[in-house]
């Protein structure tokens, strides 16, 4: 049984009052850590003052890092610099990385390379274009993203990783894929793992949707059997909304 992982993505979004309020109410409702993971991924510089907060059960996450440990590589974020302050997962190759910061397959690897060296759990996003899915591409995309993305990783280390399927056509779109679109791209991108890792890595691996979550729908997705969780944008900048999903798999 795979525990599942409700996890909120804040972008580019709350200020430190906003970040610590929001902190403050959800902190006593999260779930029981044995029973649910439950993240919130924020920007970089509120990562210190949410961590010093964080309880058992809510996890901080940070949403980048970069893929060399330290140089001159100004405005990007180091592994070391997250472990030092105790942050836990971070979020890799989102698609507004690889839209609008231009992040490559390659670059998606070497940082969970980067991740993983540093003791962080990375969450690694995939999705396909809406243009690629009306085309038939999705399958196509969602291999070639896998492939690229775990070269060279070693089966061991796929334990602590999470892959969250984020068709971009649903992001912010209000969009969502159906629950059986999610369900059957979750389990395509499965069984890709179990092709690069064998059948013991590709069921113990959590895969998330996520793609215009919120409380009316996420019972739904979570429900399927390919999906265990959930990568939520929008919503989870509400802290009731994001208390009612973190609580949804219960
Ligand atoms: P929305 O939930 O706002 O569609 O965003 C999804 C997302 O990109 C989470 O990483």
């Amino acid at each position: 049984m795979r525990k599942p992982i409700i996890a909120g993505n804040w972008k580019m979004f709350k200020t430190r009052d906003e970040a610590l309020f929001f902190i403050l109410k959800v902190s006593e409702k999260m779930p029981e850590k044995e029973k649910v993971d439950t993240v919130v991924f924020a920007q970089a510089p509120l990562l210190r003052c949410l961590i010093t907060r964080q309880g058992e059960e809510l996890r901080i996450g940070a949403q980048n890092i970069f893929y060399e440990d330290e140089g001159a590589y100004t405005g990007e974020i180091s592994g070391p610099l997250l472990e030092s302050y105790n942050v836990e997962y971070v979020l890799i190759g989102h698609s507004e990385r690889r839209q609008y910061f231009h992040e490559t397959d390659e670059d998606v690897n070497k940082k969970i390379k980067a991740a993983i060296r540093n003791d962080l759990l990375p969450i690694v996003c995939v999705g396909e274009k809406l243009e690629e899915r009306e085309n038939n591409l999705t399958n196509d995309v969602l291999e070639r993203q896998i492939k690229n993305a775990f070269k060279d990783i070693p089966a061991i280390e796929m334990k602590d990783i999470v892959i969250a399927y984020e068709p971009i056509w649903a992001i912010g779109t209000g969009k969502t894929a159906s629950a059986e679109q999610a369900d059957e791209a979750c389990g395509f991108i499965r069984s890709q793992i179990k092709k690069l890792y064998g059948p013991v890595v590709s069921e113990g691996i959590r895969i998330q949707y996520g793609g215009s979550v919120k409380p009316a729908n996420i019972e739904e997705l979570i429900s399927k059997e390919n999906i265990d969780g959930a990568l939520i944008g929008g919503a989870s900048l509400d802290p009731d909304q994001f208390i009612e999903m973190a609580n949804a798999p219960l």
